[in-house]
């Protein structure tokens, strides 16, 4: 009994785990693709063999986004669960986030003034984050802009705007937002934005989105300060 409840603190929640899980889940399918690409470009290759690679790399690919999404890019963290400003979860989403915004052209604008303390779970605080940075980043997949981001204590809570200069939601479009599986893009998950809403509700924050049809969507995120 003492050996399992070792076992468990070291593992203390779902979420640790989850980062874990997606950081051995990625190798795999990291090297596979890698052997895959090789065999593609093999001489010998036979169309009709071509053709069942192409579709392993696809299915690879899904995978991985799915990882990305919702399994976590976070980082395992010893302590999972902690009392801070959620600057360093915003440091760290901006390290990992900005070779991506740098592909898509976009301009990442991150101001951080925040003192107020919360009680929350990085892995899943993080992941929440990049999956609001990379729907906004993907938003201007055509023309490219600016993602602002900023962070602001404000009387007893904290409030977080995100806002990018992208194709925008109409009301329904908004409504429907965070349905698992609900996704307008080509190959997305519609997994992003159930974790965006229940991290937040979680800690009994609002979420409230601004959107224009073809020009921008902010996100306005209001989180209590815990005790
Ligand atoms: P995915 O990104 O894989 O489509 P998400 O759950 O992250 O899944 O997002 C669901 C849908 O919400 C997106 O497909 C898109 O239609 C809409 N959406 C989310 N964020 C934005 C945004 N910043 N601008 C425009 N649409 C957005
Ligand atoms: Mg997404």
């Amino acid at each position: 009994a003492r050996e399992s409840l070792i076992q468990s603190e070291r593992l203390n929640t779902i979420s640790e785990l989850s980062a874990s899980v997606s950081h051995e889940i990625r190798n795999p399918l990291t090297v596979s693709s890698g052997f895959l690409q090789l065999l593609n470009q093999s001489k010998t290759i036979q169309p009709s063999d071509k053709r069942y690679v192409d579709l392993s790399l696809l299915e690879i690919k899904r995978a991985e986004k799915i990882v990305t999404d919702f399994l976590s890019l976070a980082k395992p963290q010893a302590e999972n669960m902690v009392r801070s400003n959620l600057e360093e979860e915003f440091v760290y989403v901006n390290n990992i986030m900005s070779p991506f915004a740098k592909m898509h052209q976009v301009e990442l604008n991150y101001t951080f003034d925040n003192s107020i303390t919360l009680t929350y779970d990085k892995n899943q605080m993080q992941q929440c984050l990049i999956n609001l940075y990379k729907n906004g980043i993907e938003a201007m997949k055509e023309n490219p802009g600016t993602l602002i981001v900023e962070a602001a204590g404000r009387g007893d809570a904290i409030t977080i705007r995100i806002q990018d200069e992208g194709v925008g939601m109409t009301k329904e479009e908004i409504a429907r937002m965070g349905k698992p599986y609900y996704s307008t893009k080509d190959k997305g998950t519609g997994l992003g934005m159930v974790v965006v809403y229940s991290t937040i509700y979680k800690l009994k924050g609002r979420i409230h989105v601004e959107s224009e049809k073809g020009r921008s969507t902010t996100f306005h995120i209001t989180i209590p300060g815990t005790e």
